[in-house]
């Protein structure tokens, strides 16, 4: 399959994964918004979170809790940080394989659109 972050998650790309169990991985944004960037996104090829079936759902609380402990361990659990799926075309998806962003480090803009 031609997917970018299936071939992160099969290794055939390289990236700065950070976190990996055998439902998601975690690495570095290649081109980071704030001074904490990661991305984290189940192993499994879901499209988008519309594609997200009530049986997979959890997987997005697990994708939070990653994300919880990886703010912690970089150090932005007390400044805030802010997760975000962007789904589809007019919600800014650009890369068709599930995932979720942490951004954090700076003062994020209040701007949601
Ligand atoms: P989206 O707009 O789909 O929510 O976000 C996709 C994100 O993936 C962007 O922030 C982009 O910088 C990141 N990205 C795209 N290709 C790669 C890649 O090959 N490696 C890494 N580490 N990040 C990528
Ligand atoms: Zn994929």
């Amino acid at each position: 399959m031609d997917c970018i972050f299936c071939k992160i998650v099969a290794g055939e790309i390289p990236s700065d994964i950070i976190y990996q169990d055998e439902e998601a991985i975690a690495f570095r944004d290649i081109e980071p918004k704030a001074p904490v960037h990661l991305l984290i996104i189940p192993r499994k090829h879901i499209p988008s979170l519309a594609d997200l079936t009530e049986a997979e759902s959890s997987l997005v609380a697990h994708m939070v809790n990653i994300a919880n402990q990886l703010a912690a361990k970089e150090g932005i659990s007390a400044s805030g940080y802010r997760l975000v799926i962007n789904c589809g075309e007019q919600g800014g998806q650009l890369v068709p394989h599930l995932h979720m962003h942490l951004l954090g480090g700076r003062h994020l803009s209040g701007a949601l659109g």
